[in-house]
């Protein structure tokens, strides 16, 4: 691949880390975490994440919360949010916050790859 840039997702649920690592691991570099604090905390700390993957549904601190304290932070930063079909409103949300888009769950593995193609700076 062209980029250095690596893509943090932040998810709380192990199984969609997981389909998310099968279908971007051989393309891109990833970093996965489990809490959008941690997510946080790993974007205050790297200078070479090009895209983050966030989940809107985590028992601590939603990702719509998550996406206003990361904007904050740096607010150049592409965010697709990661929502459950049921979720579609507070994505939609999320885009008027600064996010570039959203994918819902269950996703498609080209449809992943096409996001993110398009969206990792
Ligand atoms: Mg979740």
């Amino acid at each position: 691949m062209s980029t250095s840039k690596k893509v943090l997702v932040i998810d709380d649920e192990e199984g969609i880390r997981e389909s998310l690592k099968l279908i971007l691991g051989e393309h891109y570099e990833l970093i996965l975490t489990d809490s959008g604090e941690q997510g946080l905390d790993v974007l205050a700390n790297a200078d070479d994440i090009g895209l983050v993957l966030l989940d809107i549904k985590m028992p601590q601190v939603s990702g719509l919360d998550i996406l206003k304290q990361l904007k904050e932070q740096d607010p150049n930063m592409n965010v697709i949010m990661v929502t459950g079909y049921k979720s579609v409103e507070t994505a939609a949300e999320a885009v008027s916050l600064g996010a570039c888009g959203y994918i819902v769950k269950p996703f498609k593995s080209d449809e992943i790859l096409e996001k993110v193609k398009k969206h990792l700076k």
